[in-house]
């Protein structure tokens, strides 16, 4: 067996430069003398790699002053709930932009802490498209506008920053972070869970400006609380560590490739073969708008729901990996994330050709 093209869209690739880096010193690492699992983490050497991967992070993503780098647990979904326990007072509301799947479960795990408005939505339309921004409702004593910049399940992506005003706008970048170069201060708060673009699962990397760290209450359990976690580094309890060593290596990898630019680059031209092939296959479909159409994940169909046992057994032995879409949508889902090159985009094309080919 040998390692195929892998389309999860999470758990995903990771770049194989950085698995044989972390393959290579498993056992002993950078002169600790044991494995980067094996050490303190309030030891010298993990707080060096700490915060150099703080530093790494900031350089690519250009993150301002003004702003924390925080790296915990418990999965974006735990943030959902977290994040209004941080930055919402008591009676205030926050206004949700749902544009998928995620953004559902967000404003769902938000409720019991804050009165949640659904400012916007394009449910009625399957999630399809992103509502025109004159249609939001937005409320400007919102304690924060919430939105999922990339929609992992529909493939749905805003290609800029909504302008919400004076309210600050939090973001849930799981799927899309370190894919493009973004603005990071046009954000209030921005969240991803590693197990897309930045690591390994078990990790969540947060930027929060500083304002809204200030509003953490005093009397919520330290371990919840967004400003104890920043005043110790994130070290409040015993970090995912190794998480923290891969997401590391990664960043050190993107600085390799050239940054954010030359990945946008790269995700452009990957994402534009893919989405231009379907289009004149005239047998493949994505039913996404074209101007939100994601870099990252792209959904698509067959033209009979009975192909699909064969196109996936069939691309699961041609070495592409995991195109079976999700249980919500049906049909399949390529996820074209950082560590996936140009040429496992263009085997998938040669394959789907193929199979139209054969099957059409
Ligand atoms: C995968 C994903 C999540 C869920 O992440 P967990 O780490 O499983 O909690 C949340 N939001 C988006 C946009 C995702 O892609």
């Amino acid at each position: 067996m040998s390692r195929g093209y892998n389309f999860c869209a999470g758990l995903a690739a990771l770049p194989e430069d950085v698995l044989d880096q972390a393959r290579a010193e498993l056992l002993e690492w950078d002169g600790a003398r044991a494995s980067v699992m094996e050490i303190s983490h309030r030891g010298k050497d993990f707080v060096a790699l700490a915060a150099q991967s703080e530093r790494d992070i900031r350089e690519l993503l250009a993150i301002p002053p003004g702003y924390k780098v925080l790296f915990l647990q418990g999965g974006a979904t735990q943030h959902f709930a977290q994040i209004p326990m941080n930055i919402a007072r008591r009676g205030q509301s926050a206004d949700y932009i749902v544009t998928g799947d995620w953004g559902e479960k967000a404003a769902k795990e938000a409720k019991p802490t804050v009165g949640v408005r659904i400012a916007a939505t394009s449910e009625a339309t399957n999630y399809d498209r992103i509502p025109a921004r004159e249609t939001w409702d937005l409320d400007p004593n919102a304690a924060y506008v919430h939105y999922t910049p990339n929609e992992t399940i529909r493939g749905v992506e805003f290609m800029t920053v909504p302008d919400v005003g004076g309210v600050p706008l939090v973001a849930d970048m799981s799927s899309t972070i370190l894919s493009r170069p973004i603005d990071v201060s046009k954000f209030g708060l921005i969240y991803a869970g590693a197990q897309k673009n930045i690591g390994a699962a078990g990790l969540v990397v947060l930027i929060v400006r500083d304002d809204l760290l200030a509003r953490s209450p005093k009397d919520m359990p330290k371990i919840l609380s967004y400003a104890e976690q920043a005043a110790q580094d994130s070290m409040l309890n015993t970090p995912n560590t190794f998480g923290w060593y891969l997401a590391s290596l990664v960043f050190k990898w993107l600085k390799k490739q050239g940054g954010l630019a030359a990945m946008a680059e790269r995700n452009r031209a990957k994402a534009t073969l893919l989405y231009d092939y379907i289009d004149g296959s005239g047998f493949y479909r994505n039913p996404v708008e074209v101007s939100a159409r994601s870099w990252m994940n792209v959904p698509f169909t067959l033209p009979r729901e009975a192909l699909d046992a064969p196109f996936l057994a069939e691309s699961e032995a041609a070495g592409l990996l995991a195109l079976k879409g999700h249980r919500a949508v049906g049909g399949m889902r390529a996820s074209i994330y950082n560590a996936m090159p140009l040429a496992g985009v263009q085997a998938l094309v040669d394959f789907m050709k193929d199979f139209a080919k054969r099957n059409g």
